[in-house]
C-alpha cells in the first residue's frame, strides 16, 4: 500500500477525459486499494484516478461517518446510502439516470481550501464494475449521490468549480493562479 500524489489545479491531467479501462487487472486493484488509503489520509470522501495523475474511469468512495470506535454513525444517511456497502471501488461508472435537485457545499483535494455550494441532482442509478470486472448496478440519494456525481465529473476533465457561476469560477481561479492555494480548513471541508 502506498500513499500517491494528489493533483491540483491547474494541472492538466484534471482536464482531460479520463480513457476507459479494458480489463479490471490485478495492477489496478492495487491501484485502488492505494486510492483508498490515499483518500482516508487526506481525509477526504472520494477520489477519482485522474486526481493521482491517472487518466483512466475509475473512482473510489466511502461517504461514511465513523464513530470513535470504528463504527459507522448513519445519522443523516438516507434508506437508500445505508443499504450501500462502502467503500466502492468503480470501474468505468456510468449515470443512467439523475432525478430531482439537491445542492451541497462541495470541497475538492484538487481545488485545496475552497468549498462552493454545487447544484446536482438528488438521486442517481449508476452502471459500473467492480473490482473483479462484474457489472454492478447502484441507485442512491444523498451524500453518496453527490459523491458520485463530483467524482464522475472527474473523469469528464470537470472540476466542482467548473459547475459554478462564470464569474465565480473566474474568480477563483485566477485568486489560484496568483497565490496558490490557502491553509485547509478542516473543520468545514467536504473533500470530494
Ligand atoms: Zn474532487
Amino acid at each position: 500500500m502506498a500513499l500517491l500524489k494528489v493533483y491540483t489545479y491547474p494541472e492538466e491531467v484534471l482536464k482531460k477525459v479520463a480513457k476507459p479501462i479494458k480489463a479490471v487487472t490485478e495492477e489496478l486493484r492495487v491501484l485502488a486499494a492505494n486510492m483508498l488509503e490515499t483518500m482516508y489520509a487526506a481525509p477526504g470522501i472520494g477520489l477519482a484516478a485522474p486526481q493521482v495523475g491517472e487518466s483512466i474511469r475509475l473512482v473510489v468512495i466511502d461517504t461514511r461517518m465513523k464513530n470513535d470506535d470504528g463504527t459507522v454513525d448513519t445519522t443523516g444517511m438516507t434508506d437508500l446510502e445505508v443499504g450501500i456497502k462502502q467503500p466502492l471501488k468503480l470501474f468505468n461508472p456510468v449515470i443512467t439516470k439523475k432525478e430531482g435537485k439537491t445542492e451541497f457545499d462541495e470541497g475538492c483535494l484538487s481545488v485545496p481550501g475552497y468549498v462552493e455550494t454545487v447544484q446536482r441532482s438528488n438521486y442517481v442509478e449508476i452502471e459500473a464494475l467492480d473490482e473483479f470486472g462484474k457489472p454492478l448496478t447502484l441507485k442512491t440519494d444523498g451524500l453518496l449521490a453527490i459523491c458520485i456525481q463530483h467524482e464522475l465529473d472527474h473523469l469528464d476533465g470537470k472540476l466542482f468549480i467548473d459547475r459554478l457561476s462564470t464569474v465565480k469560477r473566474s474568480l477563483i481561479k485566477s485568486k489560484i493562479k496568483k497565490y496558490g492555494y490557502p491553509e485547509p480548513d478542516e473543520d468545514k471541508q467536504h473533500n470530494l
